[in-house]
């Protein structure tokens, strides 16, 4: 039976189409039977119930706008730099182990998006305490804050191929 359990879940769009958060698909299906949202996209599979037999909502859209409390910046956590890094250090493009601070703590470097990235051990290592130009270290792009919408990848791990249109140019998936 197609409505039990692992079906996913489904990105739920403000009326306006921004991205509002992730849902299970069951709880998705029934927003769109009270008529509270509506179907923008579906997969090929069909759940049945009782009642009725329904396509799986990929992305639903609400009715009514809703109102999101300002959310100035997207939470900066390890995994989220590791997810706006693509898990790659940003000195060498190896697979990333550490979070390194580009201006060090040590010397006033604050902890926000602009000044962390992902890195690797080695690099980590080589910049230890001190600032970008007393090392070789070159960034390959300068560290930014992310669309708030990446928190859904985070949140989610993988996103739906269907999401795409609706959250811009992000990661597809957390590399394992
Ligand atoms: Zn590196």
């Amino acid at each position: 039976m197609a409505g039990g359990r692992g079906l996913g879940r489904a990105l739920v769009l403000n009326a306006t189409y921004e991205p509002l958060c992730v849902v299970p698909v069951r709880r998705a299906v029934v927003l769109v039977l009270k008529e509270k949202a509506e179907v923008v996209h579906h997969r090929d599979e069909v759940m049945h119930s009782e009642r009725v037999d329904f396509p799986v909502p990929s992305v639903i859209r609400l009715v009514h706008f809703v109102r999101v409390p300002f959310r100035a910046r997207a939470p900066l956590s390890r995994r989220s730099i590791f997810v706006r890094d693509h898990h790659r250090c940003q000195y060498c493009g190896a697979a990333a182990e550490n979070i390194d601070h580009v201006i060090p703590r040590s010397r006033g470097g604050e902890h926000v998006w602009e000044n962390v990235v992902a890195s690797c051990r080695p690099c980590n290592a080589q910049k230890e305490d001190r600032l970008l130009k007393d090392t070789h270290l070159k960034l390959r792009r300068a560290p930014f804050a992310p669309k708030e919408t990446i928190w859904i990848v985070v949140a989610v791990g993988t996103v739906d191929p269907a999401w795409h249109p609706y959250l811009g140019d992000m990661p597809e998936a957390l590399p394992a």
